[in-house]
C-alpha cells in the first residue's frame, strides 16, 4: 500500500478523532452525558457504530466505550523513515474515522449546525431505508456513488451526476473541495435532487460520508441477515452485494483519504480525478482500491470497471415489443420490409474481445444507409461487429456470445434471423418498420442483451453496423480468418479422447425437438460451435443450453450411438427420438433444425451422397434446391438419407464414417469444393483415395443425378464400388 495514502490516512484519522472528542465534550456539556442520541426515525441506533460494534448508542455517555475503540483502532502516523505493511493499519485508521464522523454527526443533531438544513438531508430514516434498500437487493439499483468534493465546473458536474443517474446509479454526496459542493453545482444547474431522484445530498462535510456508508450497513442488517456485531459479515455483504464506490473530485485531503480507507473495509473504492498515489493490487476491494487522474468523461465507467460493477438494462430502447415469445416468428415475404444476406446479399456477424480501454460501453454506430434509405423489398448488406471488454472475459468465449445474437435479434417482434458468422440471414418486417424500426436498434438489443445475459463476462459492449457492399466484403474477409482460426483450435482431438460430448439446444425456439450433440470430431451443424466451444458455453452459464453429456457405455461405437448420449437425446427431444447415431446418416441420423450450413442427401443412383451449402442457390442433383432440402430436411426432424451439418464435418475423418465417410462425396457445388480442396486432399490420402477432389462432380460437369452418375462413372469415383448405403 501506498506509504503517502496510509500517512495521510492515518494523519486524518487522528484529527477526525480529535473533531468527534472535542465534539462530545461539547455535547455533553450543552446536553448532559444522559442526552438521548440518535438519528432521527430509525431503529438501527447510530448505524456504523451498531453494524461493526454491536453497541446500542442511546446516549452520550455511549459513545464513550466507542471512543476508547477508536483509540484502540488508530495507529501511529507511519515514521518518516521507517517502511512497514500500511493495509491493516489504515484499514484500522479507516474504521475510527467512520466511529468518530458518526459521534460528530449525532451530535449535530443535539447541538447543531442541523445536518438537515436547505440542501442536505442527514441521515436516511427507516422509510427511505425500507424503500430504497430493497432496490439494492432487487437489482433496481445496482449501486451507489458516494461523490465526495466538486467538480472544476458546474457543467462537468452535472454531466457526470446524469451519466450516473443513467445508469441507475444513486449519487451519495458530502464533502466540498475549497468550500463549494457537487451538490451545489446541480443545485445552481437547475438540476432537481432528492431521493426519489437518485441524487441524494447527504451534508457539506466529509463526516457526512457515513450517512452512504451508514446506509450500506443498515443494508446488511435488514436485507442482508446480517447481525449487529458480525462486522466481517457486515463488510463481505457489502462487498459482493452492494455495488458502491468513492468519486473524489478535487483535492483529497487528510480527512478525505481517511474516510476513503474506511470506504474500502466495505470494498468500496476510490476514484479520483487528480493525480494522488494509486492502490492498484487487489485485495479487500473486488479489483483495484484507489485509481486516480482519471479524465472527467471516463470517470463514471472506470469506476464501474474497477467496482465490478455489472449493468442490467432494464427496458430495451427499441420501438417493437421484445419477449421470448417472438423468437420463433418468421416473416412472411410479403410482410418483409427488407432482408440482409440469406443469400440475397452477403452478411455477417462477429463477435471480438477487445481491451477495456478499446471499448465504449453502449457506443453504437451505424455505417451506411439506414432502414428509411432502404428500397423495400430489396436485399441489403449487413455486417453486425460487436466488440466486447471484460474483467473476466476470454477469446474462447467470443463464438458463445456471437452464436447468441441470433436469438437476441429474434425476440424482436418484426425480426427475424437465422444462421451465424457470415451465413446469417435476417429480415425486418413492414410492421417493424413502420413503428420506426432503424439499424442501431440491432445495436441497442446487442448491447442490453449481452449486459443482460452475460453480465458475469461482459463489461463493456459496442456495436458497428454495417450496410455498404464494400464495407461488408472487407469485413468478411477478416471475419472469415477468424473463424478458420477457431475451427482449427479442435485439431488433434478425437471422440475418443473424450467422455463427454456437448449438447446445444438454442436452436429449439425454431425447432422444439431438435438438440445438436457436439463432440470433437463434429461441429454443431451451424458451424459456431465445436466441442471447446460447448465447453465454454457451460462453463459461463451452467445452465444454459450447452450441457456436458457422459457418453456413457457405447450401444454401436461405429454408428457412434451411446446409452447416455440416447438417454439425453430422448429427453431432451421432448421424447421423440430415441436413438441418435453421431457417424450415420443412414441409421438415426442427428436431427437437423435450420440453421445447418450445410445438406448431404443420398443420390442413389450413384451409391453415393451429395453435400450443398447455403450459398448455392441453383438447382441440385437430388431435385431440390437448398431452401426445398432444408423445409424438407430441417425443423427438427430425422430424415434418414438426409442430414444437416456443418462444413468443417465434411472433412471430418467422423463424418458418416458408418456409411463409408467422405469416400461416398459424389457431388457439391463448385465453390464450396474450391474452398475445402486443401482439407479434402489431406482426409482423402488418409483415405487413400487418389485425387479424389477432382472426382467430386459439381455444377460445371453434372446438374442432374443422372450425369452426376454418369460423370463418377467416367472418373472411377470409389463409391460406384463400395457396399449399398441402405
Ligand atoms: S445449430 Fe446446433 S449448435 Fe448451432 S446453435 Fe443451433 S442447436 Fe446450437
Amino acid at each position: 500500500m501506498s506509504k503517502i495514502i496510509a500517512s495521510a490516512a492515518i494523519r486524518g484519522a487522528h484529527k477526525i478523532a480529535r473533531d468527534a472528542a472535542a465534539m462530545l465534550a461539547k455535547a455533553k456539556q450543552q446536553k448532559g452525558a444522559d442526552a438521548k442520541v440518535e438519528f432521527p426515525n430509525t431503529g438501527y441506533f447510530i448505524p456504523i457504530i451498531y453494524g461493526m460494534l454491536g453497541h446500542e448508542v442511546r446516549t452520550l455517555a455511549d459513545f464513550d466505550p466507542v471512543m476508547k475503540r477508536c483509540q484502540e483502532l488508530l495507529p501511529p502516523v507511519p515514521d518518516e523513515h521507517i517502511w512497514l505493511p500500511y493495509l491493516g493499519n489504515t484499514l484500522d485508521a479507516g474504521m475510527a474515522t467512520l466511529f468518530a464522523e458518526e459521534i460528530i454527526e449525532a451530535c449535530k443533531y443535539l447541538i447543531g449546525p442541523n445536518p438537515v438544513d436547505g440542501l442536505w438531508l442527514g441521515a436516511a430514516d427507516d422509510v427511505i431505508m425500507r424503500e430504497r434498500g430493497i432496490e439494492f437487493v432487487d437489482g433496481s439499483a445496482p449501486g451507489f456513488a458516494a461523490i465526495v468534493g466538486a467538480a472544476p465546473t458546474n457543467e462537468i458536474a452535472v454531466k457526470i451526476a446524469r451519466e450516473l443517474q443513467q445508469k441507475s446509479l444513486y449519487v451519495f454526496m458530502a464533502g466540498h473541495t475549497n468550500g463549494k459542493t457537487f451538490a451545489e453545482q446541480l443545485a445552481e444547474e437547475g438540476v432537481q435532487m432528492g431521493w426519489e431522484t437518485r441524487l441524494v445530498p447527504f451534508g457539506k462535510e466529509i463526516t457526512a460520508a457515513i450517512y452512504a456508508l451508514g446506509f450500506a450497513t443498515r443494508a446488511a442488517l435488514s436485507f442482508g441477515g446480517c447481525q449487529a456485531g458480525d462486522f466481517e459479515r457486515v463488510l463481505r455483504y457489502n462487498k459482493n452485494r452492494i455495488f458502491a464506490f468513492v468519486i473524489a473530485l478535487g483535492e483529497v485531503d487528510d480527512e478525505k483519504y481517511a474516510t476513503a480507507a474506511g470506504a474500502i473495509n466495505y470494498g468500496f473504492p476510490t476514484i479520483a480525478d487528480t493525480a494522488i498515489p494509486q492502490i492498484l493490487p487487489t485485495g479487500i476491494c473486488t479489483y483495484e482500491h484507489v485509481v486516480s487522474s482519471v479524465p472527467h468523461e471516463q470517470i463514471v465507467a472506470k469506476a464501474i470497471e474497477v467496482r465490478g460493477l455489472k449493468i442490467k438494462i432494464t427496458q430495451i430502447p427499441i420501438p417493437v415489443p421484445y419477449s421470448p415469445a417472438f423468437e420463433g416468428e418468421r416473416i412472411r415475404k410479403e410482410d418483409m420490409f427488407c432482408e440482409f444476406g440469406g443469400n440475397r446479399s452477403d452478411a455477417l456477424e462477429w463477435v471480438s474481445m477487445k481491451d477495456m480501454s478499446q471499448v465504449e460501453d453502449g457506443k453504437i454506430e451505424v455505417i451506411g444507409p439506414d432502414v428509411e434509405e432502404i428500397q423495400e423489398g430489396t436485399a441489403v448488406p449487413l455486417g453486425v461487429v460487436v466488440e466486447v471488454a471484460g474483467r473476466k472475459m476470454q477469446p474462447d468465449f467470443e463464438p458463445i456470445l456471437e452464436r447468441h445474437v441470433h436469438t437476441f435479434i429474434n425476440a424482436a417482434q418484426g425480426l427475424f434471423h437465422m444462421g451465424q458468422r457470415d451465413i446469417i440471414w435476417v429480415r425486418i418486417s413492414k410492421e417493424a418498420r413502420k413503428a420506426g424500426l432503424k439499424m442501431r436498434h440491432f445495436g441497442d438489443i446487442i448491447h442490453a442483451k449481452m449486459h443482460d445475459d452475460y453480465s458475469a463476462i461482459v463489461d463493456k459492449v459496442q456495436v458497428r453496423i454495417y450496410t455498404k457492399k464494400e464495407d461488408v466484403t472487407r469485413l468478411r474477409e477478416t471475419a472469415r480468418k477468424v473463424f478458420r482460426e477457431r475451427d482449427d483450435r479442435l485439431a488433434g482431438m478425437t471422440d475418443e479422447s473424450v467422455e463427454t460430448f456437448y449438447s446445444c439446444t438454442l436452436c429449439q425456439s425454431f425447432a422444439p425437438n431438435h438438440v445438436c450433440v457436439i463432440t470433437p470430431e463434429r461441429p454443431g451443424l451451424c458451424g459456431a460451435y465445436n466441442w471447446l466451444d460447448g465447453r465454454a458455453a457451460y462453463e459461463i452459464t451452467p445452465s444454459g443450453p450447452n450441457q456436458p453429456i457422459e457418453k456413457g457405455n457405447a450401444i454401436d461405437p461405429r454408428l457412434g450411438q451411446w446409452d447416455k448420449i440416447n438417454e439425453f437425446v430422448y429427453t431432451k427431444t421432448n421424447r421423440s427420438i430415441e436413438r441418435f447415431s453421431a457417424y450415420s446418416m443412414v441409421v438415426d441420423p442427428m436431427t437437423s433444425c435450420g440453421c445447418f450450413e450445410c445438406i448431404s442427401a443420398m443420390l442413389p443412383s450413384t451409391n453415393g451422397i451429395m453435400i450443398v451449402d447455403r450459398d448455392f442457390a441453383d438447382m441440385t442433383p437430388c431435385g431440390m434446391k437448398f431452401s426445398t432440402l432444408a423445409g424438407s430436411v430441417g425443423g427438427g426432424n430425422q430424415t434418414p438419407g438426409f442430414v444437416g451439418h456443418s462444413r468443417r464435418y465434411i472433412v471430418s475423418r467422423k463424418f458418416i464414417s458408418a456409411d463409408g465417410g467422405m469416400a461416398r462425396v459424389v457431388w457439391m457445388p463448385k465453390k464450396l469444393k474450391e474452398a475445402l480442396r486443401q482439407e479434402i486432399e489431406t482426409r482423402a490420402k488418409e483415405m487413400n483415395l487418389e485425387s479424389f477432389v477432382d472426382k467430386i462432380a459439381d455444377e460445371t460437369v453434372a446438374t442432374t443425378e443422372e450425369q452426376v452418375a454418369e460423370y463418377a462413372g467416367k472418373v472411377g469415383h470409389p463409391a460406384l464400388t463400395m457396399d449399398p448405403m441402405f
